[in-house]
């Protein structure tokens, strides 16, 4: 497919960043090309605008600029899932387990019902972990989770697997 490829092929590869043996997936190349930054969101779009999304959650930060956008295009309104310490009002938090220590994510109580019906996007799934929390947040508020939503997937990292196996269905654009 024409799109599927023009958003691969302005994904960068950083090697050895942010430590020797890990390769970077970078997307600010993609963010900058006008048309393959487009065909994000047309693609999301189209698959999830007759499916009757009220709410699309991103994943802080490089999940907000891909939920954002897709929320305006199929006109849902947007719920940012956010680091601990951000969010002024009331939330629920979710712990997930990184290489080196914890880390959190948190929702306002009441930015979703259970009259929602949602879709969590982030720029990338590796482990799994973070997709996992914010699944369990969406849950959190009884709002409905209708997919999780990824520009990349790493395949050689348990995320689609650790997803399907919580029963979450998961999307992804590309893999590397
Ligand atoms: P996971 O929790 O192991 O699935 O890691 C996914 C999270 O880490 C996402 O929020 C990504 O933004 C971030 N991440 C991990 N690896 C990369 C990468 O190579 N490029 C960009 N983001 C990454």
């Amino acid at each position: 497919d024409k799109a599927l490829t023009l958003i691969a092929d302005n994904i960068g590869r950083i090697d050895d960043y942010p430590k020797p043996g890990i390769i970077f997936r970078d997307i600010t190349p993609l963010l900058a090309h006008a048309e393959a930054f487009a065909a994000c969101i047309d693609v999301l779009a189209q698959r999830y605008r007759e499916q009757g999304i009220t709410q699309v959650c991103g994943i802080e930060a490089r999940g907000f600029i891909f939920a954002s956008a897709l929320a305006y295009r199929i006109g849902a309104g947007f719920v940012p899932l956010r680091k601990p310490g951000k969010l002024p009002r009331q939330t629920y938090s979710r712990q997930y387990a990184l290489e080196y220590g914890d880390d959190e994510l948190q929702v306002h109580r009441d930015a979703l019902t259970t009259a929602d019906k949602v879709v969590v996007i982030d720029d990338l799934l590796a482990t799994g972990g973070t997709a996992l929390a914010a699944a369990q947040l969406v849950q959190d508020c009884g709002a409905q989770l209708q997919e999780l939503a990824f520009i990349i997937t790493l395949n050689d990292l348990p995320g689609v697997s650790k997803l399907a196996q919580a029963g979450l269905p998961s999307y992804t654009l590309c893999r590397f």
